[in-house]
């Protein structure tokens, strides 16, 4: 039976990474809804500006991109009736879906059954909502922003919130990110506790130092184009920068980047495979990952099924590697990059020329 069309408000459909938390650095596709039932002051999504798309047609651009994680974002996602009905499609296109929610309304359980991944934004400046029945009450993360004296907030939302990760993260004020205000705050809430202890995440994706500084992966990567839906499909640098991928190409990204622009959509569909496939081994390893945090986190447990468990996390970590290194290979191989190289190596050589030069120079012994 043909489901009726459902109006979907949707702000924007885009590939990036994930900037923040557990999943920090994992390619996904976002999909930003419309509307919120907060209105923080600070709030920079444009949650506002959205068009209403039939289910169908969000299915269809969803669809489109080859990644196969799927965060669905806001706003607030679980405010939306009709995204029922978006997890249901997902699931059947065998999605790994994750929801980013402000934590105040719990998804109804055939929805949470869906989600592969909730994490939870409490907001400190409405703490009072909090005390509310219907808020989300297990989450696969935590996340709350060190926004002025948070401890006493984050205190009560370890309490009402069970969750794998709880992590507190550093935001501007004024020019400055009050990275020091956040590490004290870690060590008074984790001290002397052995479990839910809270850690470190930056928002990655608002390091603007990154974005207009040195190396910013966002750049490195045009393969993942941002899609404004309210301008049809603009090309735009990605916006995200992620330690993981920064740590793997290091300064070397920058040539990759300026040379990749120049790649054939043929180069850059089986870039974008390659991409894929490191994401679908990097998400089976978080959720074994999970499964192992869940499961009787002690040694001594050498139950059949955890021995399998660790054996097997320990598999896909290593693939994963394999992968990443075949992966570098592969971008270094691009024809683009090879002339890049040898451009390069034929400057390093000029430099090295002249640093002999200025040594005699200014080498003072005879
Ligand atoms: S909950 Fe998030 S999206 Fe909603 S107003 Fe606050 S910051 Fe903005």
């Amino acid at each position: 039976m043909k489901r009726d069309a459902v109006g979907i408000q949707v702000v924007e459909i885009f590939e990036s990474l994930q900037g923040e938390g557990y999943n920090t650095g994992m390619p996904a596709v976002f999909l930003r809804l419309g509307g919120c039932n907060l209105a923080c002051p600070w709030c920079d999504t444009a949650h506002d500006s959205f068009v209403t798309l039939e289910e169908d047609e969000v299915v269809e651009r969803v669809a489109a991109f080859a990644c196969k994680a799927l965060i669905i974002t806001g706003g607030e996602p679980l405010i939306h009736a009709g995204l029922g009905g978006l997890l249901e499609r997902f699931k059947l296109l065998s999605r790994w879906i994750g929801v980013e929610t402000n934590g105040l309304v719990a998804p109804p359980e055939p929805w949470r059954r869906r989600i592969d991944y909730l994490a939870v934004s409490p907001k400190a400046l409405y703490a009072a909502l909090y005390d509310d029945e219907r808020m989300v009450r297990q989450a696969d993360e935590v996340r709350i922003v060190v926004d002025g004296d948070v401890q006493a907030f984050c205190e009560n939302m370890r309490d009402r919130i069970e969750a794998a990760h709880y992590f507190l993260s550093p935001c501007d004020r004024a020019g400055e990110i009050n990275v020091a205000d956040t590490v004290r705050l870690l060590g008074r809430l984790n001290r002397g506790r052995r479990s839910k202890k809270w850690l470190l995440s930056f928002q990655t994706h608002k390091l603007g130092v990154f974005a207009d500084g040195m190396c910013c992966i966002n750049r490195l990567f045009p393969i993942y184009w941002r899609r404004t839906l309210n301008k049809g499909v603009i090309m735009r640098a990605a916006y995200w920068t992620c330690v993981m991928a920064g740590c793997l190409i290091g300064a070397a990204g920058l040539l990759v980047a300026q040379d990749l622009s120049k790649l054939t959509e043929a180069q850059r569909k089986q870039l974008n495979d390659w991409m894929a496939e490191r994401a679908e081994r990097m998400i089976a390893a978080h959720r074994l990952e999970g499964e192992l945090n869940r499961a009787p986190n002690d040694p001594a447990n050498t139950s059949p099924e955890i021995e399998a468990l660790r054996k097997r996390y320990q598999e896909l970590q290593n693939e994963m590697s394999r992968v990443q290194a075949d992966l570098h290979k592969k971008v270094m191989a691009l024809p683009a990059m090879q002339e890049k190289r040898a451009k390069l190596e034929q400057e390093r050589q000029q430099i090295k020329e002249l640093s002999d030069k200025v040594k005699v120079v200014t080498d003072p012994t005879p």
